[in-house]
């Protein structure tokens, strides 16, 4: 099985969020299963940096402008991949899509629908000798690679569109369309037009022969009005085309019983290392060491998405219920101002860092005794189960991934023994602060915190199981019979 697996960022040479590290473990684990699978991704500095044995075998001209498109193969963390060598959309400062201040580069519709491009340009094997059987995009970036797929018609590979996460859809006015290269009838409602602008999600959504998100629970809301962000109607239109496949760990950059991050190791069996990481976390923010109440981490973008809001206006509970905080995040000022002041009020119980941190994710994720993660949405989420594999219980809002992998500690789970978590349903700080107080009440019980430390830990969302579905719906797609016809046409 041959997949061109098209994506912009891998961990640990580039990583934004989540993406980043399903695309370091994913493509490995199948892989591992015997698929020949190969990266498709920008030149980006970054990547560059990383790549091994990388050599310039084919250039395909300029496109999309002046300046010459190079597809060089390289060596990225072992997995093969493609470099798209295209200095005058790559080769800059700041991340993939935006400058160092966060603002979207303005040829972005130019530098993605390069992506998406190259990525079909390998159907008929000019580009390496080389032809997929699946060419498999992710998230809006590589929107188009399906659509440029369909426009080639004949005996095309098959392609997969892995959406992981609908709020960003790469939207761009209808003036760029005759930019892209599509056939003219592909700009109408059953191609990339989206309320008369071009929608570079939507053209993975609507073109691609099967569809996939991070969760079973994501892939259900996504049908509906309140998480569809207008794309619900076309979800619910492909319904038999799409499926949710949870997302996974990688035991071995998340395990706390290897985790170089730490001040110490430890396993489900000795967790004497776990009180010495939260030891050194509060050593490290400053925060009472002496304090008898549940250190709570968060470690997140700090956006409406991820509900931290909720948490802000719980934080005179938490105070009050002599818990702790320790919060990493970037993201919106509003938000971080305002955790950065109530810190301020109570540097000994709260502690709040501003900025990107990869040790102090470890270190949070692995010192604390609760990781909150109380999203509005969340299409799969993966500082929950993070979480659950270190030990530090999730407070998560029951939505998406978060519904699929904490289960929450009421009376029946705690009976049975299979509570792994604390988790509210509405989206409000009331909800949030109810959590909090079914925290404290369990805190009290050194016991009954351990049973629920001990069931987390067992929990095994390895990527094995994430891989074998990725495998099994690409056998399904083999065989024309699987395809989706061209819709704009
Ligand atoms: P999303 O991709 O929506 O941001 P996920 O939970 O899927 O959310 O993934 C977030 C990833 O980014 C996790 O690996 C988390 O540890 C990391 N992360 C988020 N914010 C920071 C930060 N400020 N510093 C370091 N790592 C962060």
């Amino acid at each position: 099985m041959r997949v061109l697996y098209v994506s912009t960022e891998v961990y640990p040479a580039l990583k934004t969020g989540g993406l980043a590290d399903v695309n370091a473990a994913l493509p490995p684990a199948m892989i591992g299963l015997g698929a020949d699978v190969r990266l498709l991704l920008p030149a980006f500095p970054a990547l560059c940096d990383a790549a091994v044995r990388r050599e310039r075998i084919v250039a395909l001209g300029p496109a999309f402008g002046p300046g010459e498109v190079w597809v060089s193969r390289a060596s990225l963390f072992g997995v093969p991949a493609y470099l798209i060598e295209a200095p005058q959309f790559y080769a800059r400062a700041g991340t993939p899509y935006g400058d160092a201040d966060g603002r979207d580069w303005p040829d972005n519709h130019l530098r993605f629908a390069l992506l998406g491009w190259v990525a079909a340009r390998f159907a008929d094997g000019s580009v390496d000798d080389w032809r997929p059987d699946i060419v498999h995009g992710h998230d809006w970036h590589a929107g188009l690679a399906p659509a440029y797929l369909a426009a080639r018609g004949g005996d095309r590979p098959a392609s997969v569109f892995t959406l992981h996460n609908l709020a960003f859809q790469g939207h761009f006015p209808p003036s760029v369309f005759d930019s892209l290269g599509l056939p003219e009838g592909f700009f109408a409602m059953q191609g990339v037009e989206f309320h008369g602008s071009v929608n570079f999600m939507k053209a993975g959504l609507q073109f691609a022969d099967r569809i996939t998100t991070v969760s079973p629970t994501y892939a259900k809301e996504i049908q509906t009005p309140e998480f569809g962000f207008g794309m619900d109607g076309l979800l619910r239109s492909r319904t038999g085309a799409l499926s949710g496949i949870l997302n996974g760990v990688d035991r071995g950059i998340w395990g706390p019983a290897q985790d170089a991050h730490l001040a110490a190791t430890y396993d489900a069996e000795d967790l004497s290392g776990k009180a010495k990481c939260k030891a050194a976390l509060r050593a490290e923010l400053g925060l009472n060491p002496n304090s008898t109440g549940p250190l709570l981490g968060a470690v997140s973008r700090l956006t409406e998405q991820k509900g931290l809001d909720m948490l802000l206006q719980a934080l005179p509970k938490l105070v009050s219920g002599g818990a702790q905080l320790a919060l990493l995040g970037t993201g919106e000022a509003a938000i971080a101002e305002a955790f950065a002041a109530a810190a301020a009020r109570h540097p000994r119980q709260l502690a709040v860092r501003l900025g990107y941190d990869e040790g102090l994710a470890h270190r949070i994720i692995a010192g604390a005794d609760v990781i909150a993660v109380p999203s509005r949405f969340e299409p799969c989420g993966l500082t929950q189960m993070y979480g659950l594999a270190y030990g530090t219980l999730p407070l998560v809002r029951r939505v998406g991934g978060l519904a699929d992998t904490v289960r929450d500690a009421d009376a029946e789970a705690l009976a049975a023994g299979t509570a792994t978590g604390f988790v509210f349903e509405e989206a409000s700080a009331d909800a949030l602060g109810g959590a909090l107080e079914r925290i404290f009440t369990i805190w009290k019980s050194a016991s009954g915190w351990a049973q629920l430390r001990s069931t987390a830990m067992r929990q095994d969302f390895g990527w094995t199981p994430a891989a074998r579905r990725y495998l099994a719906l690409y056998r399904e797609l083999r065989s024309p019979a699987g395809r989706r016809t061209n819709p704009a046409v």
